[in-house]
């Protein structure tokens, strides 16, 4: 029997069959992952195999399908491994705020440069529009010229008015979505919303993890009823960063990349070197500042761990 991973607990997976019934399974075997040391054999999204197995008086996955593509969190201990956080996306759905909490533009183009490097389609859902002060629509426009202008698609919602939850319901329609997001940004409200009988906890997963250690959270895929499965990683905020060398970084940043097409050096990293056409770009103000200097703290490395230098670009 053939199915999809829709859970997965370390030991135990849930399993999507395609005739629509839900079974616990086992693993059975030994599966790894080509290319990378993970921590989690299967994910969740991951097109497997069942067969009944009297021995572990069970169903086992026996099979895993190759994966279209994967998107990975690097472990945080010495260990190096990786985290398989899901299997065979359609989508990256990023739900970001203005205000209530304010998500910052480094997490936001972190987000994107991680999504180019998986080569999974990247949407922003501004959420929680109702609530915006006149300064936050002006960010807001801001935020939708810009990145709108770099090719991605960009969504202005409030779960409250229900303005924007068309647009959002037709981008997940019939898709596999991985929604990330900042805690209490909405995320559960806006799929409730959306799928009043999926009636997810509003912020209980992410809450009952903030509770427990820093271990490894579980995420869940949820069928929507109009077509489409969305997936919710409780503690995961955005996913983590694929290896990538500093030359390769400004190839995930679309118009940085366009324009040094132009740059006399072909190695050039956009500093200060003789004859750069992205340096000329943003001093034409063709390419933004802002994804300038979240391009600049990318190839610092500063991140999540260094959140003072990402505080101060914020600015
Ligand atoms: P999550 O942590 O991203 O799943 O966030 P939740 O769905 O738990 O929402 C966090 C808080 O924001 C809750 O109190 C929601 O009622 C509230 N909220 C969610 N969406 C909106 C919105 O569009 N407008 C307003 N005003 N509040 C919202
Ligand atoms: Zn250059």
């Amino acid at each position: 029997m053939k199915g999809i991973v829709t859970k997965s607990t370390g030991s135990w997976y849930t399993v999507r069959l395609e005739n629509g019934s839900i079974i616990e399974c086992r693993l059975k075997g030994v599966f790894r992952t080509k290319g990378i040391k993970s921590t989690n054999p299967v994910a969740v999204g991951d097109r497997v195999v069942v067969e009944r197995d009297e021995e572990m008086k069970g169903s086992v996955i026996t099979h895993i399908e190759d994966r279209d593509n994967y998107v990975i969190r690097k472990s945080v201990n010495l260990s190096k491994r990786s985290h398989i956080i899901a299997a065979n996306v359609d989508q990256a759905v990023l739900i970001a705020t203005v205000e209530q909490p304010k998500t910052l533009q480094g997490f936001i183009d972190r987000f994107l440069v991680a999504a180019e490097a998986y080569d999974i389609p990247a949407v922003i859902v501004f959420n929680k529009i109702d609530l915006y002060s006149d300064e936050s629509i002006d960010e807001l426009e801001f935020y939708d010229l810009m990145y709108r202008d770099i090719g991605y698609q960009v969504l202005a919602t409030s779960a409250v008015t229900g303005d924007g939850l068309d647009d959002l319901a037709d981008v997940l329609r019939d898709k596999v979505s991985l929604l990330s997001g900042n805690s209490g940004v909405g995320k559960s409200t806006l799929i409730n919303a959306i799928d009043p009988k999926l009636d997810l906890k509003t912020g209980t997963i992410s809450k009952s993890h903030k509770l427990g250690q820093h271990t490894t959270t579980f995420a869940e895929m949820f069928p929507l009823a109009m077509g489409g499965d969305i997936i919710d990683t409780p503690g995961i905020r955005s996913f983590g960063m694929v290896d990538m060398e500093d030359a390769e970084i400004s190839h995930y940043f679309p118009e940085i990349f366009e324009i040094s097409a132009g740059c006399k050096f072909n190695n050039c990293m956009h500093l200060n070197e003789p004859g750069c056409a992205v340096l000329k770009a943003l001093e034409n103000g063709d390419i933004s500042p802002t994804r300038y200097k979240s391009y600049i703290n990318i190839l610092k490395g500063l991140d999540d761990e260094n959140p003072y230098r990402v505080d101060e670009f914020a600015e």
